[in-house]
């Protein structure tokens, strides 16, 4: 199996996909081509890890890491996936629960998968790598636990002073030796432009091996399609009907691994987008030029995109534009109505949710008529205790934090605060005892 650049270049095996993050021409990985499958492939198989090692095989056929495939899934899928039905009145939907994972977020799947592959990549070739990571939240967290504790990687996480709640920074400084936290007094932005400004500083880059994990590495997209091939196949197996799914979008990375899923031969029907008021994978599937915009500050904040990069993925399988809405569909919720939707499930339901998956079920409950007798499984992308501050004041009760999260948070913090300049990261780089 080769990956393609989506803006052409010539293809590539896993491993160097994997390791570089992003093409040399600046596109993003796809697989040339996608296995194609039918349920039967996966007859006998009921566990998550059984169904992901089947559908996982063929993109692992000529890597180096063929025979480590089904320890990579056992450490990337470690914790349950739970399907939960909703009771509601007018409708048969299910509650995907994506955030039992160490950081209570669904982006530990991702996280855990490439961390399992480039330590073992690394191994091999007996060298060390250093993942830098900007974040304003989730990502740094789930990156942080996944690379904790391997061999052969280590990872920077830089966060904004101020700017990330007291959970979400425990999450970023709790880690252990080759895990280095910085926080910068700075923003986001800032944090961003340093870890750029480190990757094409010539001494650095070739000192510290730097290598990213962002979203747009094929080693997040691919797992994440294990858990819609899961979903549909059980859902398939007892209802004999297909799943639609509604996905909570951001940067478009999950919502992409469900149509690569679908593209697959899984047994999925429609797929509607969620996004917050950043509405411009809307307004593109509604006619609209695809113009990036600067992004918007909403209460789901880990969906604050301006400029989806995984759209370019999207087009590069799938065509431009209003094609595209025979693909997919998507709905914006604005901050009021995700105010809404937490109080209104809480009270309907007893089921408190985060912010990003309230956009979800607005979308579930906004659905055309045709539809509303399909079907419809709903992702919740993150354990709403990780969002207290947002969550609590509208339910009028406290959230229960679940065990993982309570892990965390009983752990020591350890960060250092560094200026926003390019010196004090280099210092503070320097000064780390090889973990
Ligand atoms: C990252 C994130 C999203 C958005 O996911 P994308 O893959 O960027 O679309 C949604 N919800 C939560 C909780 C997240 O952390």
């Amino acid at each position: 199996m080769q990956f393609r650049s989506t803006r052409g270049t010539q293809p590539v095996g896993l491993d160097e996909a994997l390791s570089r993050g992003i093409a040399q021409d600046g596109g993003l990985f796809l697989p040339t081509d996608l296995p194609q499958f039918t349920t039967a492939d996966f007859a006998g198989s009921d566990t998550a890890q059984a169904i992901a090692d089947i559908l996982l095989a063929p993109f692992f056929a000529t890597s180096t890491l063929r025979d480590d495939l089904s320890a990579i899934v056992q450490e990337t899928l470690h914790f349950p996936l739970p399907l939960v039905e909703l009771n509601l009145k007018r409708q048969n939907a299910w509650l995907m629960e994506l955030f039992h994972g160490p950081t209570a977020a669904f982006k530990d799947v991702g996280a855990a998968f490439l961390a399992a592959c480039l330590s073992r990549l690394q191994q091999q070739r007996s060298e060390m790598t250093t993942i830098l990571v900007a974040t304003s939240g989730d990502t740094g967290g789930a990156v942080a636990a996944a690379f904790d504790g391997r061999p052969n990687v280590r990872v920077v996480v830089l966060f904004p002073a101020g700017r990330v709640s007291a959970r979400q920074a425990k999450q970023l400084t709790c880690w252990g030796d080759n895990v280095l936290s910085l926080q910068v007094d700075g923003s986001f932005d800032d944090c961003q432009a340093l870890v750029k400004a480190a990757f094409v500083d010539s001494e650095l880059a070739s000192a510290f091996r730097f290598s990213s994990a962002n979203s747009i590495n094929i080693g997040r997209l691919l797992p994440q399609s294990t858990y819609y091939a899961y979903a549909s196949l059980l859902h398939w197996r007892a209802r004999g009907e297909k799943p639609n799914f509604i996905v909570p979008t951001g940067n478009l990375g999950n919502a992409l691994a469900c149509v690569l899923a679908r593209d697959m031969g899984l047994p999925i029907g429609e797929i509607v987008l969620a996004t917050n008021a950043n509405r411009l994978i809307s307004d593109y599937l509604g006619g609209t030029e695809w113009l990036p915009r600067a992004s918007i500050a909403t209460l789901a904040t880990a969906m604050d995109v301006g400029n989806p990069s995984n759209m370019e993925r999207l087009r590069s399988l799938h065509g431009e534009g209003q094609t595209l809405g025979g693909v997919v569909t998507a709905t914006s919720v604005a901050d009021a109505e995700i105010e809404a939707e937490i109080k209104l499930d809480f009270a309907e339901l007893g089921m408190p949710i985060c912010p990003h998956t309230a956009t979800g079920m607005h979308a579930l409950r906004q659905l055309p008529e045709d539809w509303r007798d399909k079907d419809w499984i709903v992702v919740a992308t993150a354990h709403p205790a990780k969002f207290e501050s947002i969550v609590e004041p509208l339910i009028g009760e406290t959230v229960a934090v679940p065990n993982s999260l309570a892990t965390i948070l009983s752990r020591e913090s350890r960060y250092q605060t560094i200026e926003p300049t390019l010196d004090a990261l280099a210092d503070a780089l320097k000064n780390w005892p090889v973990g």
